[in-house]
């Protein structure tokens, strides 16, 4: 048998950022993943956003959010030497005066002046962009390439004899006084991190997950000229070099599957369409299933009679951005005793 500190169920970007907890605090983890080809995690966009479009309010937590997520991808990146996390301005488009002006306002708040650029001049974009109200600069923004992320950290992970390939079978687990036995290996901790799959978990039944499907169009534009910023009108679209750009992303809650459909593509097109004043190609399409739950929130913490038990899920559309913060919360409650946040807290529910 052989002895660690946690078995982690999932390398998506939860457990991912969870395993890097575990090796950043000197402890012994074993990840176990099927490794499918598709996965909310392997199609995401990776964008995070300071601020709520919608009603121009900071995101949720960003403050404290955004120095954890700075410093846990820059511990993996140091470990797989490998970059994969970009700090990028985000260019709102103002769809009319009243939205430009509140913008305009917030930004000179105190609260808000990190974020909410000034307008910003229309000549920076040579005419790409259709007649609009105005432009400024979201700064604080970013992207994390996951699928990259999720390759170079599992094969760091193997550096470290701390990853399996493997589809966990919940039948295969005993679980002991004080922890549980897998196959060959016996834990303290069996922490879930399996994404919208968790909803088949018996440990965890009847978990408040509500689905989202999305999808993403990869298109090629020779002359869209946003250097290295994202646009957003609508829908984002996100450089990645060699004129290739993620636009993006659809929601759908009725039909949840995997498959790429053509009113994604049309509905994403239209709206590109409606951002930019240049041809462009589609490249390529992908749909993934976002763990989304009914209060938006991440769920984490301990199964409430099985204390070896544990889960991190619930990221919903903001996995870059939540899945740093709280993979170190959850792994301080394990060794630490710290508390979990009362919003995130699987107690909560
Ligand atoms: C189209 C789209 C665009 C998105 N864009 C963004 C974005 O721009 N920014 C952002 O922050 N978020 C975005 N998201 C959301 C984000 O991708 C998800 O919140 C995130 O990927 C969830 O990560 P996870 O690790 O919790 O789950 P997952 O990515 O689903 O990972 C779960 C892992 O567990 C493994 N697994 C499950 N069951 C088992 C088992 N029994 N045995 C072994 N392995 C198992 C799976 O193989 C998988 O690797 C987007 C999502 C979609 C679909």
């Amino acid at each position: 048998m052989e002895k660690v500190d946690a078995i982690i169920v999932g390398q998506g970007i939860s457990g991912s950022l969870l395993s890097a907890q575990f090796l950043k605090n000197g402890k012994t983890v074993l990840v176990i993943d099927e490794e499918k080809e598709i996965t909310s995690s392997k199609v995401s966009a990776g964008l995070y956003n300071p601020i709520v479009f919608k009603r121009v309010v900071k995101s949720w937590m960003i403050d404290e959010l955004l120095p954890v997520l700075n410093e846990s991808y820059e511990y993996m990146e140091s470990c797989c030497n490998q970059t994969f996390h970009t700090k990028r301005k985000i260019v709102k488009v103002f769809v009319n005066e009243e939205e430009k002006a509140q913008w305009l306002k917030k930004s000179e708040d105190q609260n808000f002046n990190q974020y909410l650029g000034k307008e910003i001049s229309e000549q920076d974009f040579d005419g790409c962009i259709k007649p609009h109200h105005g432009l400024a600069f979201v700064n604080n923004a970013g992207n994390v390439n996951v699928k990259l992320l999720i390759e170079t950290w599992a094969n760091y992970l193997k550096t470290k004899h701390s990853y399996i390939a493997n589809h966990f079978k919940y039948d295969d687990v005993h679980l002991t006084e004080d922890g549980v036995k897998w196959k060959d290996y016996e834990a303290n901790h069996l922490i879930f991190c399996e994404g919208y799959t968790a909803k088949n978990n018996p440990f965890f039944p009847n978990l408040p997950f509500v689905p989202a499907k999305g999808e993403l169009l990869t298109v090629k534009i020779d002359n869209l000229f946003t250097a290295e910023s994202v646009l957003n009108k609508g829908v984002f679209v996100l450089p990645e070099g060699h004129q290739l750009f993620r636009v993006g992303a659809t929601y759908v809650w009725d039909k949840i599957d995997e498959e790429i459909t053509s009113q994604a593509k049309e509905e994403l097109s239209q709206k590109l369409e409606k951002l930019i004043q240049t041809s462009y190609t589609i490249i390529d399409q992908k749909a993934g299933i976002r763990p989304s739950t009914k209060d938006r929130r991440p769920i984490l913490g301990k199964h409430p009679k099985l204390p070896q038990l544990a889960l991190l899920n619930g990221m919903g559309t903001k996995a870059v951005l939540l899945a740093p913060y709280f993979a170190k919360q959850l792994f301080e409650h394990l060794f630490k005793g710290k508390d979990i946040h009362p919003e995130v807290n699987i107690a909560r529910l």
